[in-house]
């Protein structure tokens, strides 16, 4: 299978380390409900890690909830609720809208403050190593110690620091905190503010910064070296970036992951859906409209790495695909079995290119066109057969 790989910017040959794929994905800070943007993530690596199991793979899958976090702390205090309560809560529903869309959990599915040992044991050797530092409680990477830092920001075009200072700045790196020695400088360790929760740690109380808690858990649960590490496009830089220097420069092992692959952002009216611009799509509200199938069909019609526009002509043709693929369960019933090698080839080379589901999905409407034209029944359970490797459940 070739995959792109966003540190090189180029289609490689995916090949695992040993037998066993590990991947991990970076999962949601749980302080508000599920929206398109998050499905098309989720449901996107459900389908790789699908593809990878059908190809012939054992797949380990780790997925993180930063349960800790200025956002989680900030909505608890708006709403009024306990900071853990409500990440207990919006996980659930997070989980619970997941498992509607046939999203397969995680074999782990890791919290931060579940590894708060992990992460101070990491934070210490980093600042043992000089990557690191202490300040007034707070403990910072040291970005000009590491000449190799932004690695994936100079992928992605942002080559130089005033570009990645600026994109820094815009997913909360306080580029103004005193306590640091320089402004791209990211924080390992927080200090303890009046009223927050804090754990003990060697430079006092506190919680964990947002990258490192995601180096502990794929380390501790998938080991030094990842395969695939996955996440949003919007995580590239400054999160994975800083969660990759942090990872290298602690186990000497390098780079921390084979492969980065990342989903494209979702559109509405031209903006990128996002809470701040209150132009979400909710998961549960769809749902009481379209089928898991309609929904899975809709993302799985834009190739995974293509930013595109959500619009409800996507779901109308998404219905008449999953209509269709009905009719062809009624003419094949439940138990018919049947092979057709070619149209198996097709799929899997479309699967193989950089997980083209657009091109599998087309593949697999012009076959049960065919399927139903000709009372085909072979044809027709070979389809059914490849829509559950795409999480299908017709
Ligand atoms: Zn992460």
């Amino acid at each position: 299978m070739k995959l792109f790989n966003t540190l090189t910017q180029s289609l490689e040959e995916f090949v695992p380390l040993d037998d066993t794929v590990r991947i991990y994905v970076c999962g949601i800070t749980p302080y508000d409900t599920t929206h398109l943007g998050h499905a098309f993530t989720y449901v996107s690596f459900d389908t790789l890690i699908r593809y990878l199991e059908y190809s012939g793979y054992k797949v380990r899958y780790v997925q993180n909830v930063t349960d800790i976090d200025d956002d989680v702390l900030r909505k608890a205090r708006e709403i009024g609720m306990e900071w853990d309560e409500l990440g207990r809560r919006e996980t659930a529903r997070f989980l619970r809208d997941m498992d509607a869309l046939n999203v397969r959990r995680p074999d782990v599915y890791a919290k931060a403050t579940d590894e708060i040992p992990n992460i101070i044991t990491i934070v210490q050797a980093l600042v043992a190593s000089g990557y690191a530092y202490e300040s007034e409680g707070c403990v910072f990477y040291s970005v000009k110690q590491d000449p190799d830092f932004g690695a994936l920001a100079r992928a992605i075009g942002l080559c130089d620091y005033t570009s990645m200072l600026k994109v820094a700045n815009e997913h909360g790196n306080y580029p103004d905190d005193k306590r640091k020695r320089d402004a791209l400088d990211f924080v390992l360790w927080q200090a303890q503010a009046p009223g927050e929760p804090a754990w003990d740690s060697p430079w006092g109380p506190g919680r964990p910064g947002w990258h490192i808690e995601c180096s502990a858990m794929s380390m501790h649960y998938l080991g030094e070296q990842l395969d695939i590490h996955g996440g949003g496009g919007d995580l590239v830089f400054p999160h994975h970036a800083c969660e990759s220097a942090q990872s290298e420069h602690y186990t000497g092992k390098v780079p921390f992951s084979r492969f980065w692959a990342h989903t494209g952002m979702v559109y509405k009216d031209s903006e990128k859906m996002s809470k701040s611009l209150g132009n979400l799509i909710l998961i549960g509200n769809l749902l009481k409209e379209y089928s898991a199938d309609t929904i899975r069909i809709v993302l799985q019609s834009h190739h995974y790495r293509e930013p595109w526009e959500c619009c409800t002509e996507d779901f109308k043709v998404a219905q008449e695909t999953e209509e269709m693929l009905q009719r062809v369960r009624f003419l094949v019933g439940r138990n018919a079995s049947g092979e057709d090698s070619m149209l198996r080839n097709r799929f899997k080379a479309a699967m193989d290119n950089d997980m083209d589901t657009p091109s599998a999905l087309n593949l697999l409407g012009e076959a049960a066109e065919e399927a139903l034209a000709q009372h085909d029944t072979c044809v027709g359970a070979e389809v059914l057969h490849l829509t559950t490797v795409l999480g299908l459940c017709v």
